[in-house]
């Protein structure tokens, strides 16, 4: 199974600013590590940019922040998965911490994106992680068991096992500089991993599951090595080519 290396670059980078940084990517690493496949996320707008940036350049791959689960149809802002294969993408985030966090969406309504994601032939990065008061009342268990069981509620029998992803990403991590402790990331993943073989038995043992938090080029080689890592979604350190091209190599 390829890690993959993931680059969320949230609500930043102008069209052109995004392409510079896409080229100076593909420039530092003109081959990437035999096992790795990196994607990157960068705004809507600056989907066709990075798509033409990567174009020839087998394992860079493309994907979008957020979905709306329809074909189409009277939803102001959204954006379907049909137009994002449109795009060039191949992946899509859902759930992710600032969504449901700042946005307030619902273990229900991010299940809802990834099943029709997953339909419409995206492969799904689906975000879980707990708060810091979650994790302080012994509820890291309860909370990753909620997040999957709804997040996972849709996926279809027969699924391939590199069409879902998990990132495990603890929300008192991201942003925050606080990286989460070689034994917590091992704590959780083996947690998710016995929950994706409950929730999915027949592809749980081989869907990848990325740590995200406060990843940089100097821890991003021990995470790695990490058992049941499988890859690592980094948000602040892919926003400059130079770190995210060292985290990749590391
Ligand atoms: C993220 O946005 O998913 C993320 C992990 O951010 P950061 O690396 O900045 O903590």
């Amino acid at each position: 199974m390829k890690q993959l290396i993931a680059a969320n670059w949230k609500m930043y980078k102008t069209v052109a600013e995004a392409k510079s940084v896409a080229c100076e990517l593909t420039d530092l690493v003109p081959d990437l590590p035999e096992n790795a496949e990196v994607a990157v996320f960068p705004p809507f707008t600056a989907l066709a940019a990075v798509a033409e940036a990567f174009k020839g350049r087998a394992g860079f791959t493309l994907g979008a922040q957020d979905v709306y689960p329809a074909g189409e149809g009277a939803f102001t802002g959204e954006i379907s998965p049909l137009m994002l294969l449109d795009a060039g993408c191949a992946y899509v985030l859902c759930g992710h911490s600032e969504r449901r966090h700042v946005l307030g969406e619902s273990d229900e309504f991010v299940g809802k994106k990834v099943a029709f994601s997953l339909e419409q032939g995206l492969a799904v990065v689906l975000c879980v992680g707990e708060t810091l008061p979650q994790r302080e009342a012994g509820d890291l268990s309860g909370v990753l068991r909620r997040q999957l069981e709804s997040g996972l509620a849709g996926v279809p029998a027969g699924l391939e096992a590199n069409r879902i992803v998990i990132a495990y990403e603890p929300v008192w991590a991201i942003g925050t500089g606080k990286v989460a402790g070689v034994a917590e990331i091992e704590q959780a993943h083996a947690i998710i991993r016995s929950y994706l073989e409950e929730f999915c038995p027949a592809i749980g043992r081989d869907v990848r599951i990325l740590y995200g938090g406060s990843v940089k080029e100097n821890n991003a080689g021990e995470i790695k090595r990490l058992v049941n890592v499988n890859g690592l979604l980094v948000g602040g350190a892919s926003l400059q080519a130079g770190s995210f091209a060292q985290i990749i190599e590391a």
